[in-house]
């Protein structure tokens, strides 16, 4: 599958992994928006949120399982953000299911 994400998890693509398991990989933003910019996402291809079933909410359940010991690893201790974009208006850019983990420092409050 043409999947970039996919091909990270698969270790086609380098990435700067910070944690995995049987369903969930997460690693570094090349990009990142704040000191700390993690993306978690399932290791099973589902294009966004929009595809979430009762058939694979597991990974997402996982992955919402893991981010507090991944936040605490990076130091996150005065809170930190969670976003999914979705789709054409949400202004996703890679097809895969994925949650960006953004801390260390105050972030906008201002969302859209
Ligand atoms: P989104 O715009 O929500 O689809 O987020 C996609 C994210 O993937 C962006 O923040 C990009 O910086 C990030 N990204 C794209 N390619 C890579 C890569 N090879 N390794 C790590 N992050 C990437």
């Amino acid at each position: 599958m043409d999947c970039l994400f996919c091909k990270i998890i698969a270790g086609d693509i380098p990435s700067a992994k910070v944690y995995e398991d049987e369903l969930v990989y997460a690693f570094r933003d090349i990009a990142p928006m704040a000191p700390t910019h993690i993306l978690i996402v399932p290791k099973a291809h589902m294009a966004s949120a929009d595809e979430v079933t009762s058939e694979n909410s597991g990974y997402v359940a996982r992955i919402f399982e893991v981010i507090p010991g991944i936040a605490a690893a990076e130091g996150l201790t005065n809170g930190y953000r969670v976003i999914t974009n979705c789709g054409e208006d949400g202004c996703q850019s890679v097809k895969h299911l994925h949650f960006h983990l953004l801390g260390g420092k105050k972030l906008p409050d201002q969302m859209a």
